[in-house]
């Protein structure tokens, strides 16, 4: 017998970049801008990331691959890595990922999910591992002037993070 049924809701908004806020338009251009630094030899597909955190601080991030594969790492997680190294555990506002690999149309009366190049899986534990709630912006350039804006709460709507172990990953530690 069913006890109860949970609803897991998302939301997706497309925009043109010009229409953003200037300061995600500008993180979005940074993201774009570092892509073609992204090491893909194997795969051919370039992603550029950028971050910015709730003080305002930004950081850029490639994926950076290795011929045994496994080692590979992701845009958006050299993006936060580098911002721990070079500002402590602190908490992300908005993270820009562009992984568009060719100049390409998109017809504005018809984008599917398919368009869209969100973070994967292991990126989006990650992020929300350095959030500061559900509501922090994860925003995917789509090509053609366009991207989609949605947050972690959409993308990953069930969760398992510092939280299920009573830690707070931002206060400081005692020494
Ligand atoms: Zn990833």
């Amino acid at each position: 017998m069913l006890a109860k049924s949970l609803v897991i809701n998302g939301t997706i908004m497309i925009y043109e970049i010009d229409g953003l806020l200037s300061y995600l338009k500008e993180l979005v251009l940074s993201a774009q801008s570092v892509q073609t630094n992204a090491q893909a030899p194997y795969s051919g597909f370039k992603v550029g990331a950028a971050v910015l955190d709730i003080h305002g601080h930004v950081s850029l991030g490639v994926n950076v691959e290795r011929c045994t594969y496994t080692q590979t790492t992701h845009a958006e997680q050299n993006a936060i890595d580098s911002l721990v190294a070079q500002h402590g555990p602190v908490a992300i506002e908005v993270i820009a990922i562009c992984g568009i690999n060719q100049p390409r149309k998109i017809n504005r009366y018809n984008i599917s999910l398919n368009d869209i190049i969100f973070p994967c899986g292991h990126c989006l534990q990650i992020i929300w591992e350095n959030c500061s709630n559900k509501n922090t912006a994860i925003i995917s350039d789509l090509g053609d002037n366009l991207v989609a804006m949605s947050d972690i709460g959409s993308l990953l709507p069930v969760r398992f993070g510092p939280n299920n172990l009573n830690l707070n990953v931002f206060e400081p530690r005692r020494a």
